[in-house]
């Protein structure tokens, strides 16, 4: 299976009922596609198994609350409709895409009460999303633009409209070269990537934002804990631009982006050092146990 995203075989589950992959289709006038009324998550399926896909649908409802969206289902209908969907693709490792939306209805203005609220669950293979960055350490430029703060938008929601300036800094980022950019809060502290959390060593110690301007990421929380069983200092605080400068070796989390090594941020460089892969590696044995 491989191609455009609208044009593969297989199915896709919109509220209940299995559709053609061709066909699972939006009117025009959908709301989300105005006004970014959406919510979504982000899921790997190893060995046939969701990675915590409780925790994952979950969040969906939290975004869902977050934005003023009512909740379509509850986690328990939510992880049987995974469950039938990534059965139906066949696949054992693959990327599963559950996305809750406002659709068109009687409402065409910013408001959108009257519309009906739409599910769907999308399975499909998805490798290393930073390709070979996975060996040899990301390069990452730094973003032109903020993490907003929680007075501005629902930061912590899983929302399509969070990622309207992570997609412009990505381009920017491709555009010269790098894989990922690595943005600043709106204090000017270190964030996140696009796409994923971000973890920093030195001497011996991990250090990585306070996630209260943005996602606190479940492949976050799971890295931070197998540090930890590891009896590795983890130091959860807010981390200046300049103190790169001090940082031996960085690693990105997310469940796209698993753990990977980054190798250079703007003008900093990190080696790929033993703490990255070894929890790299442990991460990996997690998923697949
Ligand atoms: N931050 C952003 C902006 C993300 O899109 C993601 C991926 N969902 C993450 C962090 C990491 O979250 P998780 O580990 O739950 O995938």
């Amino acid at each position: 299976m491989a191609g455009a995203y609208d044009n593969r075989d297989g199915v896709i589950w919109m509220d209940g009922t299995f559709v053609p992959w061709r066909e699972a289709k939006v009117h025009v006038l959908t709301h989300a596609l105005h006004y970014a009324s959406s919510v979504f998550e982000g899921e790997r399926a190893y060995n046939g198994k969701i990675f915590k896909s409780r925790e994952h649908s979950e969040r969906l409802l939290k975004s869902c609350d977050y934005i003023d969206i009512p909740r379509p289902y509850t986690v328990d209908e939510l992880e049987a409709a995974k469950k039938e969907a990534l059965a139906k693709s066949g696949l054992s490792d693959a990327y599963v895409r559950p996305v809750v939306w406002r659709g068109s209805g009687e409402d065409m203005g910013v408001a959108s009460a009257r519309n009906p609220v739409k599910t769907a669950i999308a399975v499909w293979e998805w490798g290393a999303y930073y390709g070979d960055a996975k060996m040899q350490g990301a390069k990452l430029d730094i973003s032109a633009w903020k993490r907003p703060s929680p007075e501005t938008i629902p930061c912590f929601a899983k929302a399509s409209g969070l990622y309207m300036i992570c997609t412009m800094s990505k381009h920017a980022a491709e555009a010269k070269g790098c894989s990922d950019a690595l943005m600043m809060d709106y204090r000017g502290y270190v964030a996140e990537a696009t796409g994923a959390n971000v973890f920093f060593v030195k001497d011996g110690a991990v250090h990585t934002p306070k996630p209260d301007c943005f996602l606190n990421g479940i492949t976050r929380q799971t890295v931070i804990d197998l540090l930890k069983e590891k009896n590795i200092e983890v130091i959860e605080r807010h981390i200046e631009p300049s103190e790169m400068e001090g940082f031996e070796q960085c690693w990105l989390t997310g469940t796209a982006a698993e753990v990977t090594p980054v190798g250079k941020i703007g003008d900093f460089t990190f080696e790929v050092g033993a703490l990255t892969r070894d929890i790299a590696e442990t991460y990996e044995k997690l998923v697949r146990s």
